[in-house]
């Protein structure tokens, strides 16, 4: 702001000079065009006056040749009229010729007009006699006038004294006169054409009797300051011929134009003076900006795990001293990759966007929000009541998130864990909040996702020990320590083994055998089940392959596919290159799903599915019954066999529930013409009740354990010797 004062100071001042020094140098110019036009102006009224001067003298000369002429005829001057006649002709601006014997006019040329005039004694008159008296005296020609004639009109009359040689004596004759019409005079002039041009001019004498100045001759318009003035020298006397022209030059144009400049100089350079202060706001809004980008996520615009640390920094400062408390929550969303990946980044985007408005439609005035990850926000509730006040908001929060959000034009549904740890109990520092709060939200994700934790100390030895499976499965999966056995599944009505289902082993290089429960969670929430998928599809395919070079009964490989693995977007083409590399037949491949690959978006999952079969691949359901789909959404499902669950399996002797659910299970699926595997078979009493409610195919240990390999290969299909249940089959 005081800079912007000095600017203008300056700037006013600058002007101050520019227009200063315009308008010294109109002023200068104008005078300099001022003495050019007043030397112009005194140039022409130098040549109107000698032009006047040259004329009277060569009318006055009139006066002379009749001179002459009186002394050559001594006095007599028999032709006056035709001599007059021919002077007149040859010398003009005269307007007649006089002759005054003794001073009396006795003839005049041409009469007509003045014979007033005629007998007019000069000598006596008293206007005339001192001009004529002093023409005797001097010898010499005198001019009379200007004056009013009697017979009207304005005129000079020049006298010239006659003497004539008489006894050796000069004796006075009289006068040779000629009258010369004022407006004839002017009319040789150039001063009408002037005043037509804007210039004013006045004739004028000094009278020989008043002593007053007499203008005799003007232009209408009033003479002008400053005016040139020129002598017309006259016989006895002196006319001043004066002449003025309006200034042509004014000097307004040049102070407006100083003006301009001026003005325009001082905006420009005030502008200039302003440009290093309009950079520093400008560096400072970018300055703004950056730190804003440095402590915001772009996406969202939500604050970042910056900024978090700031404000955790700051909550925790003041719950310590004011013994408040706080929560800190970390919440994931669940599967988000597998929508980035089916339905693009944009889509994702979009996603992240809505779920942030409605995380921020549930949180109170001062709670926090921040983005801390791609799919990860964490929500800093500031005064919490207590860990029940939290779970609520959880819930809430949770159930908030599983609505349907529209992306466009598609609708999918999600769901998030959240991990939460309480301030102060869970940590005195930012760092350690959230990594507590991470380890929750771990432990919330591996119990099935959809759902969320609180932190507890126990918690951090699960996570390290999850931490150490995801770090040794890392390695193993390079080395080679994974490999399949193979669990046949049985036709109960022929009792013939049709197919087996893969199941994976881990020979860890120190622990020894692991089984699938201990690593697939691991490996589900790093992402490393898609390679290990991979892998047991490559296994399959390739004992399908052996099987048949080694000409054993074609039977099928079931292979078990994790959620992730099922919406990832390369399946179908990793599947594709398979069967093209190893040209099995491609019904002799079943996929196993789970309802939950299925439920979170069933309209892709039933697309996918409808190629995998479209491919000649069968399908299968598996743990059915322990998930959430009703046994109505079977019908739309593009789906080969249900596999009912072990834990149903387990109770059918004991539990009438157990027993009711596989019937109606059974029942339903043969409606629907879908192929049931009862799993987990251990008992004969089990396989007795499957074969009296018609259950058509069955697994378990009651047939064999999980085989290695090589025992799968050597496994005679038909069990039919030794079969294990009282029943006797059907047919
Ligand atoms: P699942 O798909 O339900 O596989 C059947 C499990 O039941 C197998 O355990 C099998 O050994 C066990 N089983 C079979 N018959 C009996 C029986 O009569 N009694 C008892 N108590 N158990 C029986 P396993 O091999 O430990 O696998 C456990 C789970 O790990 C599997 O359940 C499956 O969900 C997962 N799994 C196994 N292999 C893979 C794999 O290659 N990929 C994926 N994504 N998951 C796998
Ligand atoms: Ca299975
Ligand atoms: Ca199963």
């Amino acid at each position: 702001m005081k800079s912007t004062k000095i600017f203008i100071v300056i700037a006013s001042l600058v002007f101050g000079v520019v227009f200063g020094s315009g308008l010294y140098l109109t002023h200068l110019r104008h005078n300099s065009l001022h003495d050019q036009q007043n030397q112009l102006v005194a140039e022409i009224g130098h040549s109107q006056a000698s032009a006047l001067q040259g004329q009277l003298s060569s009318s006055l000369a009139t006066t002379y040749i009749l001179a002459q002429e009186v002394i050559r005829t001594n006095g007599e001057f028999p032709e006056f009229e035709k001599y007059a006649d021919s002077v007149l002709n040859s010398l003009s601006g005269v307007s007649n010729l006089q002759l005054a014997p003794q001073g009396i006019v006795s003839q005049i040329y041409p009469l007509a007009g003045n014979e007033k005039a005629i007998g007019h004694n000069i000598l006596v008159d008293d206007k005339r006699r001192v001009d004529a008296l002093l023409a005797i005296r001097e010898k010499q020609l005198t001019l009379a006038g200007p004056f009013e004639l009697i017979q009207g009109g304005v005129a000079v009359i020049g006298r010239n004294p006659v003497f004539i040689e008489m006894d050796g004596r000069d004796q006075f004759w009289g006068f040779t006169s000629a009258l010369i019409f004022l407006d004839d005079l002017l009319s040789i002039t150039e001063l009408t054409k002037l005043e037509q041009k804007g210039y004013s001019y006045r004739l004028s004498r000094i009278d020989p009797y008043t002593g007053q100045i007499d203008a005799f001759g003007q232009s209408e318009a009033a003479l002008t300051e400053p005016y040139q003035t020129q002598s017309i020298n006259v016989p006895n006397g002196l006319w001043t011929l004066a002449l003025s022209q309006p200034d042509q030059f004014s000097p307004i144009p040049g102070y407006l134009i100083s003006f301009i400049i001026a003005m325009t100089l001082s905006i420009l350079l005030f502008m200039i003076l302003l440009q290093p202060q309009k950079l520093r706001t400008t560096v400072e809004e970018k300055t703004q900006e950056l730190k804003h980008q440095a402590f915001h996520d772009q996406l969202t615009g939500l604050g970042n795990r910056y900024l978090l640390y700031e404000q955790l920094n700051f909550t925790i400062g003041n719950a310590v001293r004011n013994g408040t408390s706080a929560s800190l929550l970390c919440l994931d969303l669940d599967d988000f990759k597998r929508i980035n990946d089916t339905m693009g980044h944009e889509m994702g985007d979009l996603l992240l966007q809505k779920m942030t408005k409605r995380f921020q439609q549930s949180l109170r005035k001062n709670d926090i929000l921040a983005r801390i990850g791609g799919d990860e926000f964490a929500i800093l509730l500031l005064d919490t009541k207590s860990v029940s006040h939290v779970q609520k908001f959880t819930n809430k929060l949770i159930e908030l998130i599983r609505q349907p959000v529209v992306l466009r034009n598609s609708e999918v549904t999600v769901s998030a864990s959240i991990g939460i740890s309480m301030i102060p109990e869970n940590g005195k520092d930012a760092n350690i909040l959230l990594r507590n709060a991470d380890v929750a939200l771990y432990d919330a994700k591996r119990k099935g996702k959809n759902q969320s934790a609180f932190f507890e100390s126990a918690m951090q030895e699960t996570a390290m020990r999850h931490l150490q499976v995801e770090q040794d499965l890392r390695q193993s999966l390079n080395h080679h320590d994974l490999f399949l056995v193979y669990q046949p599944i049985v036709n109960l009505r022929t009792q013939k083994v049709i197919g087996f289902e893969a199941l994976i082993r881990w020979q860890h290089p120190q622990q020894g055998l692991v089984l699938p429960d201990q690593f697939i969670p691991v490996a589900e929430t790093t992402g490393l089940v898609i390679p290990l998928g991979y892998y047991v599809m490559q296994e399959a395919c390739r004992l399908i392959k052996k099987r048949e070079e080694l000409g054993l009964e074609p039977v099928s490989i079931a292979i078990n596919l994790s959620p992730q693995q099922f919406s990832d977007s390369k399946l179908l083409t990793r599947i594709q290159e398979l069967l093209s590399e190893t040209k099995i037949r491609p019904e002799l491949l079943e996929i196993e799903i789970t309802e939950t690959s299925i439920m979170d978006n069933i309209d892709t999952a039933i697309a996918t599915l409808t190629e995998l079969r479209g491919m000649g691949l069968s399908v299968a359901l598996d743990d059915f019954g322990t998930g959430h789909s009703s046994l109505s959404q079977l019908k739309i499902l593009p789906v080969d066999t249900l596999k009912i669950d072990r834990s149903f399996i387990n109770g059918i002797e004991g539990d009438d529930s157990d027993r009711s659910i596989v019937e109606a299970i059974l029942v339903l699926s043969s409606k629907l013409k879908l192929n049931v595997v009862a799993e987990g078979i251990e008992t004969a009493e089990q396989l007795t009740i499957l074969e009296v409610n018609n259950c058509p195919f069955g697994q378990g240990y009651l047939f064999d354990r999980p085989l290695s390999e090589e025992s799968m290969l050597e496994r005679i299909t038909d069990l039919s010797s030794a079969w294990p249940s009282h029943h006797s089959p059907a047919c």
